[in-house]
């Protein structure tokens, strides 16, 4: 896809490709690579690097038949896991992260909906349906959020995001992205800490919905 404006940063790609990146981030990351013909060559770059680090620790730590043992196990977990493949908007790391099944929509409001894929202590990753020219509620961030386009566009203070664009914001980051007219909004967006909405939802609903 050629129309992508906004990719992930290098430091986040580095993190991803050595597999240190939080899970909702990877999530996010993976979902961007596999639409952006740019990233995923990075990507390989920094994996072909550290790639060959990592055989000359293998060669070092395995010898012989215990090096092909652990490989036939590894090829035997390889098989076990069912293959996700993209589904309408949402490319195979989404899906899998759906288990192959449709996201379970949340209202939040106003028509805004999401559904969240993952919640835990390093954070949480949900889909976030904006209806056209629909507002999210003006938040700020105690940590890192990724948001990722899969359907229709939003704009903020921070730019325009198309399908397949990533807009990194941080704790210095208050922002209003809307959804632009047309086609509602859907994009997959990862937290590392809760968002500090300014108005809208009220702060005692937070725990509720968890954002
Ligand atoms: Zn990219
Ligand atoms: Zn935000």
């Amino acid at each position: 896809m050629t129309s992508i404006k906004h990719h992930i940063p290098d430091a986040l790609l580095l993190e991803y490709a050595s597999g240190r990146l939080a899970e909702p981030f990877a999530l996010v990351v993976a979902t961007h690579v596999s639409l952006c013909d740019e990233c995923r060559a990075r990507l390989s770059a920094h994996e072909m690097a550290g790639g060959a680090v990592m055989e000359a620790h293998e060669k070092a730590a395995l010898s012989g038949s215990l090096r092909d043992n652990v490989m036939a196990q590894l090829d035997d977990a390889v098989e076990e896991a069912p293959v996700y493949e993209r589904s309408s908007i949402f490319p195979a790391p989404i899906m899998e992260a759906l288990k192959g099944r449709p996201p379970k929509w949340k209202p939040l409001g106003r028509g805004v909906r999401q559904s969240i894929l993952k919640h835990g202590k390093a954070g949480s990753v949900r889909l976030l349906y904006i209806p056209p020219g629909m507002a999210v509620p003006d938040h700020s961030h105690g940590g890192l959020e990724l948001t990722l386009v899969l359907q229709g566009a939003f704009s903020d203070e921070g730019g325009h995001f198309g399908v397949g664009d990533v807009e990194v914001a941080d704790d210095a980051v208050e922002h209003t992205p809307v959804a632009a007219k047309g086609e509602a909004c859907i994009c997959i967006a990862a937290t590392d800490a809760a968002l500090k909405f300014n108005a809208f939802i009220p702060k005692l609903l937070q725990p509720i919905f968890r954002i």
